[in-house]
């Protein structure tokens, strides 16, 4: 848990989110701002920062989060669906609590 991010924020219920999946170790929420008509991300409740961070410990909670993705994909009825991790600034990654983008269903604007 860190003080001051947003995703831990989530995690303890402090800020809303759209949820569709939470377990003792993952949540999944709709991204704000999808850029595809479903998109959500699974977050894990272990404040981590990037995927640089992690080591064997995390392990299991990564591969829980990738065999998550195409369960939740289906209840949102998507057939096919792409993934995205963003890792570090130069990575494209915004909020520093790791997170995989799960997105699918077309242009969001469309
Ligand atoms: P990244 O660039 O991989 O760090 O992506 C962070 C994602 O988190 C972006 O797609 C944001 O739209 C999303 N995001 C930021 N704040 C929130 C929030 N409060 N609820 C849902 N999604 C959020
Ligand atoms: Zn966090």
């Amino acid at each position: 848990m860190s003080a001051d991010c947003i995703f831990c924020k989530i995690v303890n219920g402090a800020v809303p989110s759209k949820k569709i999946y939470e377990d003792e170790d993952l949540i999944a929420f709709f991204d704000i701002k999808p850029m595809a008509k479903v998109h959500f991300l699974l977050v894990p409740k272990l404040h981590v920062e990037t995927l640089k961070d992690c080591d064997s410990s995390h392990q299991a909670l990564l591969g829980k989060m990738l065999l998550l993705a195409p369960t939740l994909a289906k209840e949102q009825g998507l057939a096919g669906f792409k993934t995205l991790i963003n890792t570090g600034r130069e990575g494209g990654q915004e909020v520093f609590h790791l997170h995989v983008h799960v997105f699918g269903g077309g242009n969001a604007s469309t």
